[in-house]
């Protein structure tokens, strides 16, 4: 790992701002729902699991991206975080300064769009 202490702290901070703000949203989506609490009125039974489908996909991507931020936290304990997966090189630290769940370089990044 190439990048110095200040700026692994950086990113690291970022990773767990960015995990709080999505636990802290998936939270509340759960406490607005109200999920259950409807059991004995089947008349909304349909809007319900249709809500309750929608409502399953926004945490389904959140839960993803919470994963990417672990193994990226993860990777740093073990002093791998930087590293892309696909091809070993080192991940520039501009892009990890936007996207520190990173576990791609750039050019393997363009490479699978
Ligand atoms: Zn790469």
């Amino acid at each position: 790992m190439s990048f110095s202490n200040e700026q692994t702290e950086e990113l690291k901070v970022k990773l767990l701002e960015e995990k709080k703000r999505i636990l802290s949203h998936l939270k509340t989506a759960k406490k607005n729902s109200s999920f259950g609490e409807n059991i004995d009125d089947t008349d909304d039974e349909t809007e319900e699991t249709e809500e309750f489908a929608n409502y399953l996909g926004v945490e389904r991507v959140e839960e993803d991206a919470i994963h990417d931020i672990d193994v990226a936290l993860e990777k740093m304990k073990e002093g791998l975080y930087g590293a892309c997966e696909q091809c070993g090189n080192q991940i520039s630290y501009e892009l990890l300064s936007i996207e520190p769940e990173s576990a791609l370089c750039k050019e393997c990044k363009l490479a699978e769009k």
